[in-house]
């Protein structure tokens, strides 16, 4: 693992399990915001996730994808690294989350009551989705097994790119992306490093037999076009849920999108009305603040 970037990251605040390998967590705005006593993220009210009980963290930060709405910096991507052992992970987790909460605790911080602090430092969630992809982590089944162990909602977000190992993996929810109507525009968007749309078609076939949602992030004016196309592929796949996501113009992809390409909620909201419209997906629940709308499969 290359010093550098870690370097840049840990400026950032992420917290690394060890030293050769980008196995890291960093809590996200809403576990702090909730821990301060404000709002908690959607997956609160989609999903009754505490959001200061959650842990947002990878065990790995390398990506097969390019998305260009990523957040994420690819310039800070591992060219190589030993892979952090799935225990040493599990011993970190309350550590290193201790640690990147320091400075919001009841002391420090009048906002954050004792209770919720003591709460905050007993995580009950995991959310494998920090950044890069989890699937590219070789012990990533092992790794949610032994969070399951000990109690911890695993929610595993991937990309899709890697069937095989997604198969092996038993989280509490399972996200699969499709963030394109097709593989044309599939390849525009995310820019895989391989061709890798007929895999995450296999990968959205899973989801029919487990707990999982499948997760649009729709840029306006880039793949916000043929609901239908959306709408045939999410009722193939059976996922429990899906949530139509805005992109926002945050972070890195400020330098690849505009502020344009971010729709409003109600542009979000009605792209998902014509999904639903032509599917068997109907509306659940919607975060006007995130510019998220969550479909359920009906019965
Ligand atoms: S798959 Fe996820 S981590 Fe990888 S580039 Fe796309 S958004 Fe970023």
């Amino acid at each position: 693992m290359p010093s550098a970037p870690c370097e840049a990251l840990r400026k950032q605040g992420y917290q690394f399990f060890s030293k050769a390998s980008s196995a890291a967590l960093k809590p996200c705005m809403w576990c702090k915001r909730a821990l301060a006593g404000g709002e908690m993220c959607y997956k609160h009210q989609f999903y009754g996730i505490d959001s200061h009980r959650c842990v947002q963290m990878t065990p790995t930060l390398r990506c097969n994808q390019r998305c260009l709405f990523c957040w994420r910096s690819f310039e800070h991507e591992p060219q190589e690294e030993v892979e952090c052992p799935p225990e040493t992970i599990l011993a970190g987790i309350r550590k290193y989350q201790k640690k990147a909460l320091a400075g919001y605790n009841a002391i420090l911080d009048n906002t954050v009551t004792e209770e919720r602090w003591q709460e905050a430092l007993d995580p009950k969630h995991v959310a494998i989705s920090l950044s890069g992809e989890p699937t590219l982590y070789s012990r990533l089944p092992e790794l949610i097994d032994l969070f399951s162990s000990k109690g911890y909602t695993t929610f595993l977000v991937s990309n899709g790119t890697n069937p095989e190992m997604l198969r092996r993996c038993r989280p509490f929810q399972t996200y699969v992306s499709l963030d394109a109507p097709d593989a044309e525009i599939y390849k525009a968007v995310c820019r895989p490093l391989g061709d890798s749309w007929d895999r995450i078609r296999e990968s959205l076939s899973l989801l029919g037999s487990r707990r999982s949602a499948i997760r649009v992030t729709l840029v306006r004016g880039l793949n916000d076009f043929a609901p239908e196309k959306y709408a045939a592929m999410l009722q193939d796949s059976g996922a429990m849920f899906a949530e139509i996501k805005g992109y926002m113009y945050l972070g890195y992809s400020r330098n690849r999108l505009a502020k344009e390409n971010m729709p409003d909620h109600q542009h979000v909201r009605a792209f998902a009305e014509r999904i639903a419209a032509v599917c068997d997906y109907r509306f659940r629940d919607e975060n006007k603040l995130s510019r998220v709308v969550c479909l359920e499969r009906g019965r």
